[in-house]
């Protein structure tokens, strides 16, 4: 199973940042790649739907996942559990994916450390001013989660340097091609 974990790639960033853009974009250029549908227990945001971009659990039911091994690695984020799952991530793996994880920095220190031929990018916003008005922008939080990610987001940004590779977010276009250029050089 090991060769195949090269074929992980985590994705980190603050949230704001535009890493599920830059994912998506990355999932229109090339059908090798595939993307990790995580559990969590936080409420669906506008239309996000339970299968698609999370599966939405109870935290008991996520707690009996926990029990029951489901998890490759599991984080709180804020007041919510996020937990990447074993049976979707080692599904697309041997289907032959390169699949993407986009997940929390301990989560993907975990990740490292499990599987250090894993590929680990961080999307860095222009600057903290530009994250503060993009997460504004989308208009999905509250202001107390808002003062939340931001908090978060400090200190996320302080631990890009532990990845392979950090790509700024200032040019979607330039940040996509960035992306995909060191994830195609790293399977190689
Ligand atoms: P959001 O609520 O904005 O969708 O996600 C909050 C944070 O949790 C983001 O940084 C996201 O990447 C991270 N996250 C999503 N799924 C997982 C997961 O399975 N494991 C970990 N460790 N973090 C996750």
């Amino acid at each position: 199973m090991c060769d195949l974990y090269s074929k992980l790639v985590v994705v980190s960033g603050p949230s704001g940042a535009g890493k599920d853009t830059v994912v998506a974009k990355l999932l229109e250029k090339d059908s090798d790649i595939s993307l990790s549908v995580s559990a969590t227990t936080r409420a669906p945001r506008g239309n996000e739907q339970n299968g698609v971009e999370y599966y939405f659990l109870s935290v008991e039911e996520f707690l009996e996942k926990v029990d029951n091994e489901g998890f490759i690695e599991h984080e709180q984020y804020g007041a919510n559990h996020y937990g990447t799952l074993k049976s979707d991530v080692e599904k697309r793996l041997s289907d032959g994916k390169t699949v993407i994880l986009v997940i929390e920095v301990k989560g993907a220190a975990n990740i490292k450390k499990m599987y250090p031929e894993s590929l680990s990018i961080f999307i860095m916003p222009p600057s903290l001013d530009v994250l503060e008005s993009r997460l504004r922008g989308r208009q999905t939080e509250s202001e107390a989660d808002i003062q939340k990610r931001l908090g978060i987001a400090a200190d996320e940004m302080r631990r890009s340097v532990d990845y392979d590779f950090i790509v700024v977010n200032d040019t979607l276009d330039d940040a996509v091609n960035d992306a995909y250029n060191i994830i195609k050089n790293h399977s190689k």
